[in-house]
């Protein structure tokens, strides 16, 4: 093969990048590409996207290759470059969302106009979101079996990164997205990714399984954002990570959330489950939810750390989505918008997968399942020490009022509890309350 585009996505990396290595090792040219698409608003991580197209830009000079930077509709400007370079040969890493899936379809479609070579590669998940099915079905519906599955799933071998990456001659590499603005105190990129990925297996791993779900201790490895850019490889980090099962399973619950969204890429706007849920249209709560000012401390102290720093802990998630289905009977659309805005790691499938599965619509087995926030406050964070960083007119409180500052009636500067409706979501059940 004489040259060929790799248009890149999410998968944002030299290592481990199966198509990248498979270009390098059968073309002579290779072209690197990412595409700006102004139809897409990348919200609070267009900053850390920035730094990761800047590494990644590096990494592949250092290689004597370059990033290749085009603005506009993805396929259109790869079909242009192709053109341009005479590629024989457009490949990339396989992604699950509808828009990955239709930009996958017009590509496809667009290089068999064309006679040229259209490819997809893993990378962007441990196991490929189309590996496993259970018997009967497209995709697995339910978490226990599918690890059960993943599991024993045989992997494919860890591609290692290209020695040298040869551009096309003359090639104009176009200028690189700035941050615009700050994003919170992580850095985008692989080589930051790779350096915290090591320093977190190294001190944090073997901890995992006792630490993980202290709220205040921040012992989780916070890679989400990179895994979800792809500057780091789920397939590596399962591997480094395997003397932790606790820990692999997240990323299984990861690939979990993919294969769903490959079956169902409606994921994003559509209940899965459909329960004929009639959610609550308040938008001075959902005000107050999303400005940190709810009345209920943990609650706030998540929502504040998430307008802060882009990130929040898997539990704290949890507690600030099932009060806004469970609690306000707000539609779970409306949080995980929210989070999309907020998040670094904000992720289609992972995102609306588990919004879905806290709301009841989505993959749980226990739909009405419930977290009282109290209650997870009180196991999870049992000094308030998490409370006491987040919101700080509660700091003073001893540990035995930090969680229900209602029982002091000396507080002015912080609200009381916002009233919870008292219709139930949907006719039927009753949500049942904590796990
Ligand atoms: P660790 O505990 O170190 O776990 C390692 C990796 O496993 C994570 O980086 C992540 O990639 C994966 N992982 C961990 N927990 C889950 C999970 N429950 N589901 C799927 N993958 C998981 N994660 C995202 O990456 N993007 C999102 O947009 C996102 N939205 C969420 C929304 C809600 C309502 C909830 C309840 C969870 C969401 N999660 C999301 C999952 C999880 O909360 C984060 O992945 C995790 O908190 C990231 O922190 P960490 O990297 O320290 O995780």
């Amino acid at each position: 093969m004489d040259t060929t585009i790799v248009l890149l996505n999410r998968d944002l990396r030299v290592h481990d990048h199966p198509a990248l290595a498979a270009a390098c090792a059968r073309s002579r040219r290779v072209v690197p590409l990412f595409v700006v698409d102004p139809a897409l608003t990348p919200y609070r991580r267009a900053g850390f996207l920035a730094d990761a197209l800047r590494d990644l830009r590096s990494s592949l000079r250092r290689r004597g290759g370059d990033l290749v930077v085009r603005r506009g509709d993805p396929v259109a400007e790869t079909m242009r470059l192709a053109e341009a370079v005479g590629a024989q040969a457009v490949w990339v890493s396989a992604d699950v969302t509808s828009y990955a899936q239709r930009r996958e379809r017009l590509l496809a479609d667009e290089c068999a106009r064309r006679r040229i070579d259209f490819r997809t590669f893993a990378g962007v998940t441990v196991v490929p979101p189309d590996a496993l099915r259970p018997s009967g079905g497209d995709h697995y519906r339910v978490f226990t079996p599918y690890w059960r599955a993943w599991s024993v799933e045989p992997r494919r071998p860890a591609a290692a990164p290209p020695d040298v990456v040869r551009l096309p001659d003359g090639l104009e590499p176009g200028t690189l997205p700035v941050a615009a603005a700050p994003y919170g105190p992580l850095v985008g990129g692989e080589t930051e990714g790779r350096r915290r990925m090591r320093l977190w297996l190294r001190h944090c791993l073997e901890g995992y399984a006792e630490a993980r779900e202290d709220l205040a201790g921040e012992t989780t490895s916070r890679l989400s954002p990179y895994l979800h850019l792809g500057c780091l490889s789920p397939l590596e980090l399962a591997s480094l990570g395997a003397a932790s099962e606790e820990f692999v399973q997240q990323l299984c619950w990861r690939d979990f959330h993919h294969q769903v969204t490959r079956a169902f890429p409606a994921i994003g706007h559509r209940d899965y489950r459909a329960r004929g849920d009639l959610w609550n249209d308040d938008e001075n709560a959902v005000s107050a939810w999303r400005e940190g000012r709810t009345g209920v401390p943990i609650v706030d102290a998540a929502m504040r750390q998430l307008a802060q720093e882009g990130w929040l802990h898997n539990r704290a998630r949890l507690i600030v989505a099932s009060y806004l289905t469970k609690c306000l009977h707000v539609d779970w659309r409306i949080g995980a918008r929210h989070f999309a805005e907020q998040l670094l790691d904000a992720d289609v499938a992972v995102n609306c997968g588990n919004w879905q599965w806290v709301a009841g619509t989505g993959n749980d087995t226990r739909p009405s399942r419930s977290f009282n926030p109290l209650r997870q406050a009180k196991r999870f964070d049992p000094d308030g020490e998490y409370v006491r960083r987040y919101v700080p007119e509660l700091a003073h409180l001893p540990r035995t009022l930090i969680h229900e500052p209602w029982k002091t009636r000396t507080l002015r500067a912080y609200p009381a509890p916002l009233p919870l409706p008292e219709t139930p979501p949907r006719v039927g059940a009753s949500p049942r309350r904590d796990s």
